[in-house]
C-alpha cells in the first residue's frame, strides 16, 4: 500500500512528491503527460525565483527531472475515481486499482461544465474511461467527446471493439484518429435516454448510441472523490491544505486563486508535510494498540 498517492504531475504534485520521498514515505505520482500542465503553455515565466526568463516547457522539464533524480515514481496515467475505504483510499487508475493511506489532489484547474444528462447517466452509458468500460460496448455504437488530442487514443481503442465510433472533438487539430471513426464537428447539447443512454443530441443532429465517452484531461472533483467539499470549482482547504476528508489534501490551482507556480509549489510542500504528520500519528496509534 502507498503512504501517499499524488494526483497530478504538475508543479504542485511534483513539489509534494519530492518532500514526501525525502521524508521516507512510499510515494507515487499519477499524472497525465507533462504537456497537460498549465505552465507548459507559458512562453516565458519571469516571476518564479531563481529561474528568470524560463519557458514553461523548460520549467516542467526541470521540475520533472528533479523529481526523477530524487527517485520519485511517476506513473503516466489518469486517475478516474477515488473511493474511501475506511482508513485508506482506493484509486482507479485507468482500471488498475491502487490503495493509499493518504491522497494529495494536485490536479490543477478542472473544467466543471457538465453536459445535461452526464450526471444522471454516469455508469449507465456515460463513462470517463475507455480502457475501463470499452469492453462493455463490444459490437455497439458509441460516441467519444474529446477535449484534446489525448482523447484520440481512447477513441482508436474503442474503434477496435465497437461496431461504430463517432468522435466529437472540442478542439481544432485532429492528430491521429483511426480511419474507421466518423468525426462530427457539432456542439454536444445533451445525453438522452430513459434508464440507460440512448443517444447524444448535438447542435444539428442526434446520434443513436449506447455509450457516451467523455474524455477530458481532468475529471470534475465531485466525480473524482465523492463527498469532497468545494467552493465553486476550487477544493475547500484550510491553511494546512487539509480537505474535509481525513488523509486527503489538495494543493495548487485546484484549491483556487491565485493561479501561480510559487503558490502551487508551496501548497504541495505544505500538503505533503501534513500528510507525513498524519501518517506518523497513524503509525503511533497502531503501535499503541
Ligand atoms: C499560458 C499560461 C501562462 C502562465 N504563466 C505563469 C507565470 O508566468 N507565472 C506563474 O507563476 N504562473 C503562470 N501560470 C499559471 C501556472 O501554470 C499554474 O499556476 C501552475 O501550473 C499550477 O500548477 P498545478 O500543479 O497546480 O497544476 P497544473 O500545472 O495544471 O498540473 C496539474 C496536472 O494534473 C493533471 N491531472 C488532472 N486531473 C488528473 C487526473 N484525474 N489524473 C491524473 N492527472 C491529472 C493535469 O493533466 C496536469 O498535468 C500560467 C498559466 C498559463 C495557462
Amino acid at each position: 500500500m502507498l503512504d501517499i498517492a499524488i494526483i497530478g504531475a504538475g508543479p504542485a504534485g511534483l513539489s509534494a512528491a519530492i518532500t514526501g520521498v525525502i521524508r521516507n514515505k512510499k510515494v507515487k505520482v499519477f499524472g497525465n503527460p507533462m504537456t497537460t500542465s498549465y505552465i507548459y503553455k507559458a512562453e516565458c515565466v519571469d516571476n518564479y525565483i531563481g529561474m528568470p526568463g524560463v519557458t514553461g516547457k523548460e520549467m516542467m522539464e526541470t521540475f520533472t527531472n528533479h523529481a526523477k533524480e530524487m527517485e520519485v515514481e511517476i506513473q503516466q496515467a489518469k486517475v478516474i475515481e477515488i473511493f474511501p475505504m475506511g482508513q485508506s483510499y482506493m484509486l482507479n487508475v485507468e482500471n488498475e486499482f491502487i490503495e493509499a493511506k493518504t491522497v494529495i489532489l494536485a490536479n490543477g484547474i478542472t473544467k466543471t461544465a457538465v453536459l445535461p444528462g452526464e450526471n444522471e447517466f454516469l455508469g449507465r452509458g456515460v463513462s470517463y474511461c475507455a480502457t475501463c468500460d470499452g469492453p462493455l460496448y463490444r459490437g455497439k455504437a458509441v460516441v467519444v467527446i474529446g477535449d484534446s488530442a489525448h482523447a484520440e487514443e481512447d477513441a482508436n481503442y474503442l474503434a477496435e471493439v465497437c461496431e461504430q465510433v463517432y468522435y466529437v472533438p472540442l478542439y481544432k487539430e485532429i492528430e491521429h484518429l483511426d480511419e474507421r471513426i466518423e468525426i462530427i464537428r457539432q456542439k454536444p447539447k445533451q445525453i438522452i435516454g430513459e434508464t440507460v443512454v440512448a443517444g447524444l443530441e448535438l447542435a444539428e443532429s442526434t446520434l443513436e448510441v449506447s455509450g457516451v465517452f467523455i474524455i477530458k484531461e481532468s475529471i470534475p472533483n465531485s466525480k473524482l472523490l465523492a463527498g469532497l467539499e468545494t467552493d465553486g470549482s476550487a477544493i475547500r482547504v484550510n491553511r494546512m491544505m487539509e480537505t474535509n476528508l481525513p488523509g486527503v489534501y489538495a494543493a495548487g490551482d485546484c484549491t483556487g486563486k491565485p493561479f501561480q507556480v510559487a503558490k502551487a509549489v508551496g501548497e504541495g510542500n505544505t500538503a505533503v508535510l501534513q500528510a507525513v504528520s498524519y501518517l506518523n500519528a497513524l503509525n503511533r496509534a497502531e503501535k499503541n494498540k
